[in-house]
């Protein structure tokens, strides 16, 4: 277009008329040739100037100024200054549209549009700055909304990362500021409402939650409507739990939702617990609450920090687990006492512990395997070596009846007298005496023997056959 051996001589020119026109002005005389050359140095330094707009953009005042010189020069029609013409042009057509854009409702692709068409103009364009800090404040807007964006759209119930809503309020009120048409501060600011809304019937929900609790600590159980409006409230807390984490931000609200419903649900089962050991009118055949279920539900409460002692049925239940604690205590050292305690005071314990106001199966258990007595020793089942005899199916400790191994198969002396050992080998291999085996230990006559055939099923009611309830015994002896 412009070659850069017509612009050196252009300079040369340009150093030859302004000399020529120095020589011309020092003769101090009128020289008829000397306006010519004047002008032609115009004409040469307004080419120069024109030039100029090739090896950088220029504004359009500046291109403007230089047509109307190369106008007045009457050097418009020339190949350089039309090219500079049709620049301008295109300048002032590329403005046009920029602001009639910006004057419409700005989409983002319009934009991007200009700016692709700009880098083919070689002018300065006034509006192109602007246009390009709108199109990135757009995109610097649409990345930052675009987890919430996808919230939004998403079904999903549960998003792996809850975003915060305060930074979603900042994109709402940074949209208004956007000068580009977009579809999603729209979605945004339906998202937000969505959530406002949430946590205004939240707040209900929760000042609802708060009164009932307060009502359930003075409720003694007598009114039963008070368990069916807890669990109509759980139920309504539980669902705007769910719908709020569907919407996939991060709410105070959600924490205290899921405690209030653990609140309420604690209530809920204090009420049930406390009723059944109250009375049956409430709620037939429920039967006593255990004491392993009470300790639990006492328990739970400390983890969500309720202090039973504020609720009138809580009050209750620490009563009866401190009821059942003491018997159970009594209870567990009778087990293990290794028969000290008389089989009557045993029987008396055990009559406590079925009339407790709780259920304290375990205990209970052991102590029952603790009334049978066995052998010709009479004692309760301890963790010595023990036959059953085939016949009668008591059980004797080996060492009471003499035998130094266990048999496969053993019939008492109370069952068969004249043979008390079945399978017993002639000669037996000595084993290692025990601690205790030095003990002078009184041995059953054969009368005693008979006897207490008699004196255990008069005494004991026994309901296994072939196991002295040992399945449970080993927690007491561990
Ligand atoms: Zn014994
Ligand atoms: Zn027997």
């Amino acid at each position: 277009m412009v070659d850069v051996r017509e612009g050196k001589d252009q300079r040369k020119l340009i150093n030859d008329l302004s000399s020529l026109l120095q020589d011309g002005a020092s003769l101090g005389i009128q020289v008829e040739g000397l306006p010519l050359v004047e002008v032609e140095l115009k004409k040469a330094s307004c080419r120069e100037k024109a030039r100029t707009v090739y090896a950088a953009r220029k504004s359009l005042d500046f291109i403007e100024q230089l047509l109307s010189e190369a106008v007045v020069l009457h050097i418009d029609e020339e190949k350089l200054f039309a090219e500079i013409t049709e620049i301008l042009s295109t300048a002032r057509c590329w403005e046009k549209r920029a602001s009639s854009i910006l004057a419409s409702e700005t989409q983002l692709y319009d934009l991007k549009d200009l700016v692709r068409m700009s880098v083919n103009m070689d002018a300065v364009l006034p509006s192109l700055e602007g246009i390009e800090n709108t199109i990135s404040s757009a995109e610097t807007w649409l990345q930052k909304s675009e987890p919430f964006l996808s919230v939004a759209s998403s079904t999903a119930s549960s998003p792996c990362s809850l975003l915060e809503l305060h930074v979603l309020k900042d994109l709402v009120s940074q949209s208004k500021s956007l000068s580009v048409q977009l579809q999603e501060p729209m979605i945004l600011e339906t998202l937000l409402l969505n959530c406002e809304r949430w946590q205004c019937d939240n707040h209900q929900l929760l000042q609802e939650t708060e009164d009932l609790l307060d009502g359930a600590k003075i409720d003694d159980g007598m009114d039963i409507t008070i368990l069916s409006k807890i669990m109509d409230l759980i139920t309504r807390v539980d669902s705007a739990r769910k719908s709020g984490l569907s919407l996939g931000l991060n709410f105070d609200e959600l924490p205290k939702l899921q405690t209030a419903s653990l609140k309420l649900g604690w209530c809920c089962k204090t009420i049930l617990l406390s009723s059944t050991s109250l009375s049956s009118e409430l709620l037939e055949d429920v039967g006593k609450p255990s004491l392993q279920n009470i300790q639990q539900h006492l328990k739970e409460g400390q983890t969500l920090k309720i202090n039973p002692e504020e609720y009138y049925l809580g009050k209750r239940l620490v009563e009866l687990q401190d009821t059942g604690l003491e018997w159970a205590k009594r209870a567990r050292k009778v087990v293990t006492d290794s028969g000290a305690l008389a089989l009557e005071d045993v029987y008396e314990l055990i009559s406590e512990g079925e009339n407790l106001p709780v259920h304290a199966e375990e205990e209970l258990q052991a102590l029952r395997a603790r009334s049978m007595l066995h052998c010709v020793c009479r004692k309760p089942y301890n963790s010595r070596s023990m036959v059953s005899c085939s016949q009668c199916g008591e059980w004797y400790h080996t060492y009471c009846v003499k035998l130094h191994w266990k048999p496969k198969a053993y019939v008492c002396s109370a069952c068969c007298p004249v043979t008390p050992q079945i399978d017993a080998p002639r000669s037996m291999e000595p084993e290692t005496p025990s601690l205790n085996h030095r003990r002078t230990r009184k041995v059953a006559t054969d009368a005693e023997i008979k006897d207490l055939r008699w004196q255990n099923r008069k005494r004991v009611k026994r309901t296994a056959k072939r196991s002295p309830q040992v399945h449970i015994l080993p927690w007491f002896f561990t």
